[in-house]
């Protein structure tokens, strides 16, 4: 029986056919066992979103009773997830020196499949350079997946894809990132006053750019924000191990600024109000800004879409 979950990258499922259904709990049915055992397995980790960090988390469109993404990160776990032929993904820009057998061009892939939320992370690098990396790794993109694309709004303008930051949004991120940072515990420390510098500079930006500057802060702050918090909960990892994890992954200047914006959010804003903000499809910088008194930022049309869904089955 040939089931067809679509091409490309990610599809509403506004209307789901009656074959496709049948397909889909046919599939579940089949892989159940097999997924209960993976979970089980070394090279799985499952995740839960924290609802006393992420406050919107009962918002989370679950495609099932699984309340969990499983964070699968190493060969052998990747092969054992019989349940879907895997393709390369546009974000494949990195080969591992793992030899996957069917998904070696694959660095990250997030979406359903079999009624459950899997991330699929192959960088064997960045997983093994420190104790701590592979469960940083797996809040940041577990986070994506749930609380964002099945528990949030998406404005239509941050939907398609990741705009390049030229050397003046460069310089703006690393200005806001040697503006505000966090103490040891958490605590936030502003070395200026931040409000009226951060108008000034993004009006000098242009909108092209600050449209720039908000989409990257619209996917990436919050997981950062959730990544940072969750690790010093769970882990007791503080702000300079969250530093060193994050220069060792890469873009430290753009992911940066998240965990601490958040705190600044939290104490501005409370944190409920501002994930609740968040997921009606207001941006960290957006709900920022407009808490200095400024509508430099436009307003957005959030996607109006339910159940946005990665294709990676074929
Ligand atoms: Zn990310």
């Amino acid at each position: 029986m040939a089931c067809i979950y679509g091409v490309g990258g990610y599809m509403v499922r506004a209307a789901i056919s009656l074959r496709n259904w049948i397909c889909i709990h046919l599939l579940f049915l089949m892989i159940a066992p097999l997924l209960a055992q993976s979970s089980a397995t070394e090279g799985v980790l499952q995740i839960e979103i924290d609802s006393s960090i992420w406050t919107q988390s009962h918002r989370i469109r679950w495609p099932s009773q699984s309340r969990v993404v499983d964070f699968v990160y190493s060969a052998a776990a990747f092969r054992g997830i019989p349940c879907f032929a895997l393709r390369p993904s546009s974000r494949s820009s990195q080969r591992s020196d793992e030899p996957f057998a069917t998904a070696d061009k694959i660095e990250l892939m997030l979406g359903e499949a079999c009624s459950r939320l899997f991330v699929l992370f192959n960088n064997r690098r960045l997983v093994e350079a420190a104790a701590l990396n592979k469960f940083f790794i797996a809040h940041h993109e577990s986070f994506h997946l749930a609380a964002q694309f099945f528990g949030a709004e998406i404005p239509l303008d941050f939907l398609g894809p990741r705009p390049v930051l030229d050397s003046g949004s460069r310089e703006f991120l690393e200005w806001l990132s040697q503006s505000m940072r966090l103490d040891e515990h958490g605590g936030l420390v502003l070395t200026e006053e931040l409000c009226p510098a951060m108008i000034r500079r993004l009006g000098y930006l242009g909108s092209e750019r600050v449209d720039a500057i908000e989409h990257w802060a619209f996917w990436e702050w919050p997981a950062e924000y959730y990544m940072y918090k969750l690790m010093s909960a769970q882990h007791g990892s503080g702000y300079a191990d969250y530093l060193v994890f994050r220069e060792s992954a890469g873009d430290a200047f753009v992911y940066a600024p998240g965990p601490v914006v958040g705190v600044w959010l939290d104490n501005k804003l409370g944190r409920k109000q501002w994930q609740s903000d968040y997921i009606s499809g207001k941006s960290m910088l957006k709900l920022m800004v407009s808490a200095c008194g400024s509508s430099v930022i436009p307003d957005r049309i959030p996607a109006k879409v339910t159940n946005l869904k990665f294709d990676f089955m074929r």
